[in-house]
């Protein structure tokens, strides 16, 4: 097992009475791009938590909204009865998402997101009367959180292996990162739409009308940050549409400002017919999560449970007062305090600082859109990830900067609230991790 003393450190299951306060790297408190540790350091947090906390920790205006909630409902379900925030924060999802999207499923995570709407995805073509498609097809090196649909759909061989076998009549596209490395953030590379025609070829193996749904991260997070070639994703879209089956985009990263858009959609100009939500919804304060559907999705499937296609899905805390406090005080620092144009105002010189460790030694790439970044790293002879780790380590320890390694990848998401001055922060510390740990 990994030391704890180690920021790779997995720490799950808890174990009572781990002697925990040996390690520095114990979080004990937060206030907008800080991270209080446990050894008396206060570090920036560039990874924004675990790329939720979008505006930054202990937003004044969240946390006030959830202290007034809970002195007014703690608790209703949204089986057979329901309360008000839950309908305000629909409507309120369903402004910022993109037009015609205008049903919310509530969840509590980004598995639990990306479960339901392959579930949806299924009730959809079922209520149709198009039983024959069960196929679910995602792509190598994609992450969607850890149910079982998620990892069947995911793109990481091991959790397929150690669980499998998985879903029934999943496949995956091939993965984009050989055409994202050095491309994608001074223009997106105008090749490697044939990533996209892949699915083509799936379609002609597994023959189009078994297959339900596409489900495709816009870019890829923790597998390394990777931007879609130019025209990928709106090629997904047209062979979706020629042959009848939905698309689905899991922005649980992307969602919420990260690439300066409302959406991903909104920045590739693509609509899939559901998102799949959550981190950012809350801005990382209480758990929550949301599918946001089409509203011929919606409609199909409600038609279906007359006919006793049931989609009969749904959580104890789906929709929970306090989160949906928390998620509507969240929209409105993103909206009305602008974050997510503030997200968009500070990119471009993040984009054009981070280029700097371009061509760095051990530097193999660096790829960004918008405030979501990667810098690929050359790996040591020790292993995959070894040298992005000691970089990460680097970073927190000597440069009071906290990052995320994802593989050989160091990833950033940084809260929207940073300013120049913490991008050279950032910056800095990453050129001395690099340099002294370069070998
Ligand atoms: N989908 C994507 C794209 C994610 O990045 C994540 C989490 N990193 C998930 C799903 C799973 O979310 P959660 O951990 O909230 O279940």
């Amino acid at each position: 097992p990994a030391s704890p003393a180690s920021l790779d450190a997995f720490w799950m299951p808890f174990t009572p009475n781990r002697k925990f306060k040996q390690s520095p790297r114990l979080i004990v408190g937060s206030e907008g791009l800080y991270y209080d540790l446990a050894d008396g350091r206060r570090v920036l947090d560039a990874i924004a938590g675990l790329w939720c906390v979008n505006a930054g920790h202990r937003h004044p205006r969240i946390s006030a909204a959830m202290k007034a909630q809970i002195d007014v409902l703690d608790y209703a379900s949204s089986f057979q009865i329901g309360h008000p925030a839950a309908f305000v924060l629909a409507q309120r999802l369903a402004e910022m998402a993109p037009a015609g999207m205008n049903h919310v499923f509530f969840t509590n995570s980004g598995s639990e997101s990306v479960d339901t709407a392959l579930k949806i995805a299924l009730a959809y073509h079922r209520a149709r009367g198009d039983a024959a498609r069960y196929r679910l097809i995602g792509r190598e090196r994609a992450y969607h959180g850890v149910g079982f649909g998620g990892i069947s759909v995911g793109g990481i061989g091991r959790q397929r292996s150690t669980f499998g076998p998985l879903l029934n009549g999943v496949d995956h596209l091939p993965h984009t990162l050989d055409l994202a490395r050095n491309a994608f953030s001074r223009g997106e590379p105008a090749h490697g739409i044939e990533k996209a025609d892949a699915l083509e070829a799936l379609l002609a193996l597994h023959d189009p009308s078994t297959v339900a749904a596409v489900i495709v991260e816009p870019v890829a997070g923790s597998t390394g940050v990777l931007p879609p070639p130019r025209g990928y994703l709106r090629r997904l879209r047209e062979i979706c549409d020629k042959h009848g089956i939905l698309l689905i985009f899991d922005e649980v990263i992307t969602g919420f400002g990260r690439l300066g858009t409302n959406f991903a959609a909104d920045l590739f100009g693509v609509t899939p017919d559901l998102i799949t939500t959550a981190k950012g919804l809350t801005n990382g304060a209480v758990p929550m999560g949301a599918v946001l559907m089409r509203d011929e999705v919606h409609d199909a499937f409600m038609q279906g449970s007359v006919s006793g296609i049931e989609l009969s899905h749904g959580y104890t805390y789906s929709g929970h007062p306090l989160a949906c406090a928390a998620a509507m005080a969240t929209l409105d620092a993103y909206t009305q305090d602008g974050l997510i144009a503030q997200s968009a105002a500070t990119a471009p010189y993040f984009e054009e600082c981070l280029h700097t460790l371009r061509g760095l030694p051990g530097v193999i790439d660096v790829r960004n859109v918008g405030l979501l970044a990667g810098i690929e790293l050359q790996p040591w002879a020790e292993g995959a990830g070894t040298h992005a780790q000691a970089v990460a380590q680097h970073c927190v320890d000597q440069g009071g900067v906290l990052v995320r390694s994802v593989g050989d990848t160091i990833a950033l998401s940084p809260p929207f609230t940073l300013e120049r001055r913490h991008v050279d922060q950032i910056v800095d510390s990453l050129r001395a991790a690099i340099a002294q740990t370069a070998r």
